[in-house]
């Protein structure tokens, strides 16, 4: 692309880079809590708001910003504000944004603590929450109320990776003067934008393909300047739970490789879906990628590939489910996902643990469901380490 529109993949290396006085090629980190004024006039104007610039590293912080601005590029955003971990930025969302009395329509695929920050804790605060199946959209417009102000969902979804209609959910949340919400941890702007589908407000999990090897915690909020760069930003600066500088720039090199990364998993896990389907005792694959998947032509749409992620079920319930993940040897058995390691997690016991066998069978968590986090591991390793565990 041309020098003023640059590419995403140009903007994912060089995007928010404000080189010093040193002329470093690589971005700096700034290791500072506070900035100082050159004389007590000068502090006076920057606590004021008169003159521009940094005051303390809870405001602002220059590897911090350059961050924002790449994330914010990538996204397609006026704004982007970085916070201490996904949930930070999930709940710095509503904090920002939210009143008591207010009310939220939610997915009820979605994460396991953006559920128990909804219901636990908002809910202490007077704000309400609905939660609707993911694709039923006569049930998300049922849910609205007047007090309503958010619709969130995220998509894909884990473990199943149902896919959520984008643009029909943020037609159906201005229609009813609320914003639509999207948690885009799994695709990454580098597979799916959501404000250019009509979604108002893009909260990440830094933690995931971000950081793209599991090294770091952190999480980001993108959208207009207003929302974000006032309301949300304002309960930040005040309320505290910012990024530190340190996790800031290894998410910035992280963006460098994001979409080269995205590729590979999404390639490997592709590969890996149409094998675990053709082998025996597994009962069924969910990869947005396969053509039967329910919402695969609605993921060709949204999507510019199908992810990393993919969850099995095998007919031997939870048995053949751990003997499989304690038979591999390549896969990490561990929750997180979106790193260079594959991941190997049982979520009826583990992620989904917490809910009723009734909840269970209501989310569609059978005791014999496995999800994998494909990896940037050769992808014939993958396959053979998962033979290993089908054959135990
Ligand atoms: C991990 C995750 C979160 C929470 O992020 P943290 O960085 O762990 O706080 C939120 N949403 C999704 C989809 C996640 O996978």
């Amino acid at each position: 692309m041309s020098d003023d529109h640059p590419g995403f993949d140009t903007r994912a290396v060089r995007a928010g880079q404000h080189r010093t006085a040193e002329q470093e090629h690589s971005e700096p980190i700034f290791p500072t809590s506070s900035y100082v004024f050159g004389s007590a006039a000068e502090a006076a104007a920057r606590f004021s708001g008169e003159q521009p610039g940094n005051i303390y590293s809870r405001f602002t912080n220059p590897t911090v910003r350059t961050f924002e601005e790449r994330l914010a590029s990538l996204e397609g955003g006026e704004r982007c504000v970085a916070t201490a971990s996904g949930m930070a930025a999930i709940y710095a969302t509503c904090a920002g944004l939210l009143a008591g009395g207010d009310h939220i329509v939610s997915s009820r695929s979605i994460f396991g603590s953006t559920t128990l920050l909804f219901t636990n804790f908002l809910g202490k605060f007077g704000i309400g929450t609905s939660f609707v199946p993911q694709n039923d959209l006569a049930a998300w417009e049922a849910s609205i109320r007047p007090q309503t102000r958010l619709l969130f969902l995220e998509t894909p979804s884990n473990p199943l990776t149902e896919v959520a209609d984008i643009r029909a959910l943020a037609e159906l949340a201005h229609r009813h003067d609320c914003l639509l919400v999207v948690d885009n941890c799994f695709c990454t702007p580098a597979l799916q934008q959501p404000l250019a589908l009509g979604a108002d407000i893009v909260v990440h999990s830094a933690t995931k393909y971000i950081d793209g090897q599991g090294r770091c915690v952190g999480g980001a909020v993108v959208g207009d300047a207003g929302r974000v760069g006032q309301e949300i930003y304002g309960f930040l600066r005040t309320c505290g739970p910012t990024m530190s500088p340190f996790n800031a720039w290894v998410f910035l090199k992280g963006l460098e490789t994001l979409s080269l990364r995205m590729r590979a998993h999404s390639a490997s896990a592709a590969a890996l879906a149409r094998w675990l389907r053709e082998q025996p005792g597994v009962q069924r694959v969910y990869y947005p990628g396969l053509e039967d998947h329910p919402q695969h032509e609605l993921a060709s749409r949204q999507q510019s590939d199908y992810g990393g992620i993919l969850s099995f079920e095998l007919a031997g319930g939870r048995e053949a489910a751990w003997r499989l993940i304690d038979a591999t040897r390549v896969c990490s058995i561990t929750a997180n996902l979106g790193d260079a390691k594959t991941t190997i997690t049982h979520p009826a016991t583990t992620t989904h643990g917490r809910l009723t066998p009734e909840q269970r069978a209501e989310a569609g968590i059978a005791d014999g469901l496995v999800r994998v986090a494909v990896g940037l591991e050769d992808v014939d390793d993958l396959r053979a380490d998962l033979a290993r565990g089908l054959d135990a």
